[in-house]
């Protein structure tokens, strides 16, 4: 279909003040209503008019994984939290009391896992660099200020706390110039990915700012990468926006300059691949010459299925998406509700490996991003008599630990990396105690400058 045929599509968002508003919406319970009210006080809660009119069968709500995926859901909150928000809300309490007591309740959420928020915020002439991180050598992460919303707030995004407007978490930058100058002093950089929120909310006029200054010829070895919901939950972006033909042709000059442009595509679920307006945007994509692939934590009430992903997957070849990673869902917002075990991601993973295409295995996981680095769910095997999960850091925070493998004790609850145990005895991790003097440099590097801004994307 090309986008002539089609029904010029104009983005409505809604959001919790909004939501009776939302096609379907009248489908739900009195109570189900209030349940979305309550949750969404705490946890952010947006969608447009495609996720709901295209995405979500309201017929099927709630399980439908596109509204577990999209939708304030109770089980998101602590029963504790859920009632005293609840109960605020019941007897008419003003919105700064509900608010205030939210925020208590978003920081309890680990807003920023890991403790390792500052440790990747990089510096140029001993100044921090706000709205970047650099953890591994050759990839730098550029948050630019006006992209940190998103088509969409899923729940289980590692940065909910951008959106949730707690300012000294939110990480953004309006120097494009801080990148490149970055960058000249960094030659080992080869990659730098934009990411948010998600940066195709931001108008073609302000994404060519950022990227535009990457084209000359002094960044040749600079590979672009964009992370980006928007193919999954707002395909119109390259089809219909007033703007949509003009972020094409940026895209078309990215690879005429001779770059590797990629765009990081966020696909949770195959129904995201299967209407003709995602298609459509998938096509155009290509169409410019950049290489789209996908990413996706495997989370519970959404895509905690081998059908799932090989359905998925299955699309993404047929379209032309490289699958990249399967992640774990890490341990922040409403992990509690999305998670699952190490083994059970393995399992989804590996059965659907067994029935893909050579084309599909490219998908690597199940990934956690984690202090030390990335670290990859190899297997569970016997060795030496003792069941193990066999782990392999893919990406080390130190190169050197790259590719390597490690062990640890099986459980069948574990479902995070800090709940991992080294096995056969050991005491620590084999890049433990480097890893520790690592951190520490880093948090007196930290501590020598002005308070930085708070937010983890690994
Ligand atoms: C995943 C990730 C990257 C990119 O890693 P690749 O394996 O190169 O895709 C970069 N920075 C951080 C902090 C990450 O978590
Ligand atoms: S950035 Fe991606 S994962 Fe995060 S809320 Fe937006 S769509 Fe969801």
């Amino acid at each position: 279909m090309t986008t002539a045929t089609m029904p010029t599509p104009t983005f409505k968002p809604f959001q919790r003040q909004t939501a009776g508003d939302i096609p379907g919406f009248d489908s739900l319970s009195d109570e189900e209503r209030f349940t979305i009210d309550v949750v969404a006080r705490v946890l952010p809660f947006r969608t447009n008019n495609y996720v709901c009119e295209q995405l979500i069968d309201w017929s099927n709500v709630p399980n439908d994984p596109l509204f577990q995926l999209t939708f304030p859901q109770r089980d998101m909150l602590d029963p504790r939290d859920f009632d005293t928000i609840a109960a605020l809300v019941r007897k008419g309490a003003g919105d700064d009391e509900i608010q205030a007591k939210a925020r208590e309740v978003q920081l309890e959420l680990n807003p920023h896992p890991s403790g390792q928020v500052q440790l990747n915020v990089p510096s140029l002439d001993g100044a921090p660099l706000a709205g970047m991180q650099h953890k591994y050598d050759g990839t730098v992460l550029f948050f630019a200020s006006q992209g940190q919303t998103c088509h969409a707030y899923c729940t289980y995004c590692f940065r909910w706390p951008q959106f949730v407007q707690l300012d000294d978490l939110k990480f953004a930058t309006r120097e494009a110039d801080n990148l490149t100058s970055y960058l000249r002093a960094h030659p080992e950089v080869t990659d730098v990915i934009f990411t948010g929120g998600d940066p195709m909310v931001m108008r073609t006029n302000v994404v060519r700012r950022y990227i535009e200054p990457l084209l000359d010829p002094e960044f040749e070895r600079v590979t672009i990468r964009i992370g980006t919901k928007a193919p999954a939950y707002w395909p119109y972006r390259f089809t219909h926006d007033r703007d949509a033909d003009d972020l094409l042709r940026l895209f078309e000059e990215v690879v005429g300059a001779g770059r590797h442009l990629a765009i990081m595509a966020h696909y949770t679920h195959p129904n995201e691949l299967s209407t003709d307006a995602s298609e459509l945007a998938v096509r155009r994509i290509r169409e410019t010459g950049a290489v789209i692939r996908s990413q996706s934590p495997v989370v519970q009430h959404v895509n905690d299925s081998s059908e799932a992903w090989a359905d998925m997957i299955r699309h993404q070849i047929k379209l032309g998406i490289v699958p990249y990673y399967m992640f774990v869902e890490r341990d922040t917002g409403a992990k509690r509700y999305f998670e699952i075990p190490l083994e059970r991601a393995l399992e989804i993973y590996n059965e659907c490996w067994r029935g893909a295409s050579g084309l599909g295995r490219t998908l690597r996981g199940p990934v956690m991003s984690a202090t030390p680095g990335k670290v990859m769910v190899e297997d569970i095997t016997e060795i030496k008599g003792e069941t193990v999960f066999a782990l392999r850091l893919l990406q080390g925070r130190n190169p050197d630990w790259s590719n390597r493998l490690f062990f640890a004790e099986y459980s069948p609850d574990v479902a995070w990396y800090d709940q991992l145990r080294p096995a056969f005895g050991e005491q620590e991790w084999f890049f433990q105690r480097e890893l520790d003097g690592l951190v520490d440099e880093l948090v007196d590097q930290v501590s020598n400058r002005s308070r930085l801004p708070l937010i983890s994307t690994g």
